[in-house]
């Protein structure tokens, strides 16, 4: 209801929608605009079953640019509640009111008011009780609300926005904001600097999706989807499509059960897809979801990439705060969550597509001069962390490797030292950087093998004598099913009678490193038994690689030389995605100066 009321108050051109709730809307729902309003003896018309003004020939049907056009919801509400519609157009002296209970005739009246329209909904369900039973509780239709409310906001940001819940203000925007302005104004000013700018102007290449938007850095992923606000065509959907390709794109630097918080703004042709199908217009469908798919992964993934993703100290101290609110207590009030006390001040209005897009686009983020994997991965045809990082240096030229304003981690006239044989402290532009040495290399040895899979090189070696370990006879059953994936990873074992399995060969790259294939190949089997292993699935092959790079990696309590320290922080700048494990948890943090500033009462 709050969703029809305020679309149609966009649909009447209104720059200022104001929204009062009370009791959730259960009591009370009031929504006023500024619009056109609707001339006194159009006003029981609005109130008639599938009366619309939103569509005045034939020919309109097929190209709707509002967002109702039916003209069933004033009616519908009508008839269910205590209804009033206050309105006046530009061209009348006074408003008039019009007023009914449970849509049984109706009374129209003069009345003092403004220009616009404000329509207020009583008592919702007054008449069916047993309808009225099934309202939630006012907590939960008012974050409802809130939800919606904060959804039409950071899609029409031009027009301003106040929301009212039992005279508090949980939203209050102003009109003619930046797409940007009002997405940070609606999920929380104070997170700006925890969100990466997102773009992708295809509208231009023939594929025909355009999409701007702001992702949350990892440490802000949360537990829920609640964070994540995907609009096509300036209408809010839930969509699986979008949902899986943002999780891919972050893949490796969350964990898996975490969803990053993100507003996306996606456009595209209204033949590109059908909203309507689905009632409340949350769900679409696309002609071509893969396009779809794949503009929005790429976009993510290059603002990813471009983005220096080193959680500060302060971050991951409100992260850790707010998961340790999240497991008990009352409920943080973050924002993105539906229960929305936060107060702070916002707005927006109705856009016109592809000039909001066009002002985006031409400004995007320079991803700086970053290695390109490519370079990379030819660089780590090395086994020997030293090795890698020369091999990779005397490939790149400096310039290459310095992003903007970046003072290169591990350039030798920087100091750096290791801590307890754990981590590795040093510096960058921005303050104190510390490394976790495992974390780090794990996730360089992964994405070194990743590629070398991907590729189909990684090299395998024949061992002069197998190496036997005993198995469980369901074991041994299994192994044919892991046929392919010990292939793909350079793994020849095969059963030796009922109870012990032959490695035969085994990566070149794991036995330079030390990695028995004992150890593997028992850690294999076992997780083969799990009912949830599936051989086939790519998540597999990525876990069996993390498990690799994890025995490969130096360990946490290794002493490091000077020339391993240099070429582990080489890496660190060098490697996609290093800020992560493949876990997802941080392999680096950043204490800035800001920070130590703060810390130490300077500012
Ligand atoms: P629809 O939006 O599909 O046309 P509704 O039942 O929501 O149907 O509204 C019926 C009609 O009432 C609209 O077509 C419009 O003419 C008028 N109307 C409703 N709300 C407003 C408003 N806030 N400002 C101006 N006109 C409105
Ligand atoms: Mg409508």
């Amino acid at each position: 209801m709050v969703k029809e009321l305020v679309e149609n108050a966009l649909d009447a051109g209104g720059t200022r929608i104001r929204v009062d709730l009370e009791q959730g809307g259960i009591e009370l729902v009031r929504v006023s605009d500024d619009g056109s309003g609707i001339p006194r003896d159009e006003l029981p018309l609005a109130l008639e079953p599938h009366a619309t003004s939103k569509v005045a020939s034939q020919d309109e049907l097929e190209r709707i640019g509002t967002l109702g056009f039916r003209g069933e919801a004033l009616a519908s509400i009508a008839s269910v509640s205590r209804m009033s519609i206050r309105s006046r157009t530009a061209e009348e002296s006074g408003a008039s009111v019009i007023a009914t209970e449970g849509g049984l005739g109706t009374t129209i009246k003069p009345a003092a008011g403004p220009i616009g329209t404000s329509v207020e909904v009583r008592t919702l369900f007054f008449n069916t009780p047993a309808r009225r039973k099934f309202l939630r509780t006012v907590a939960t239709e008012q974050s409802k609300c809130v939800d919606v409310v904060r959804d039409l906001a950071i899609s029409h940001p031009g027009v301003g926005f106040t929301l009212v819940c039992d005279g508090r203000v949980q939203l209050d925007v102003p009109a003619g904001q930046t797409p940007r302005a009002r997405a940070l104004a609606v999920v929380g000013e104070e997170l700006a600097e925890q969100f990466i700018e997102v773009t992708a102007d295809e509208l231009d290449d023939g594929r025909g999706v355009a999409l701007w938007g702001l992702v949350g850095r990892p440490s802000i992923a949360r537990a829920t989807r609640g964070a994540q606000h995907v609009f096509v065509r300036g209408r809010a959907v839930r969509d699986r499509t979008i949902q899986h390709a943002i999780q891919e794109a972050f893949r490796g630097l969350i964990e898996p059960s975490r969803f990053p918080a993100a507003v996306l703004l996606i456009e595209m042709s209204p033949a590109a897809v059908d909203v309507n199908v689905h009632p409340q217009k949350a769900e679409v469908r696309f002609r071509d979801s893969g396009v779809v798919h794949s503009v929005v992964f790429h976009a993510v993934k290059r603002a990813l990439q471009g983005a220096d993703l080193t959680p500060s100290v302060a971050a991951l101290g409100q992260t850790l705060g707010a998961k340790a609110a999240w497991n008990g207590g009352p409920r943080a009030v973050l924002p993105g969550d539906g229960a929305g006390n936060h107060q702070q001040n916002s707005i927006q209005g109705p856009i016109d597509g592809a000039a909001r897009f066009v002002e985006y686009f031409s400004r995007s983020t320079p991803s700086g001069g970053r290695l390109s994997y490519q370079s990379l991965r030819e660089a780590l045809s090395a086994n020997d962390i030293a090795g890698i990082a020369e091999e990779a240096g005397a490939k790149l030229a400096p310039a290459e490797v310095e992003s903007e304003g970046a003072i290169p981690v591990a350039s030798p006239a920087i100091r750096h030292m290791q801590v307890h044989n754990s981590y590795v402290v040093t510096q960058d532009a921005q303050g104190v950087v510390i490394v976790d040495q495992h974390a780090l290399h794990e996730r360089v040895m992964f994405e070194g093998l990743l590629a070398r899979v991907s590729a189909g090189n990684l090299e395998s070696q024949t061992l002069l004598t197998p190496v036997v370990i005993d198995a469980a006879a369901s074991q041994v059953d299994r192994l044919d099913g892991l046929l392919e994936l010990m292939t793909r990873l350079g793994v020849v074992a095969e059963p030796m009678g009922p109870r012990s399995v032959a490695v035969r060969a085994f990566p070149t790259f794991l036995l330079e490193r030390g990695v028995d294939p004992k150890e593997f190949m028992g850690d294999l089997l076992e997780r083969a038994e799990s009912a949830a292993f599936d051989p086939s699935a790519e998540e597999t092959l990525r876990d069996v690689l993390d498990m690799m790079a994890c025995k490969a990696a130096i360990k946490a309590g290794d002493r490091l030389d000077e020339t391993q320290l240099r070429a582990l922080l080489d890496l660190r700048e060098q490697v996609e995605r290093s800020s992560n494990c493949p876990h997802g948890r941080p392999t680096s943090v950043r204490l800035t100066i800001g920070e130590l500033d703060k810390l130490f009462g300077r500012s």
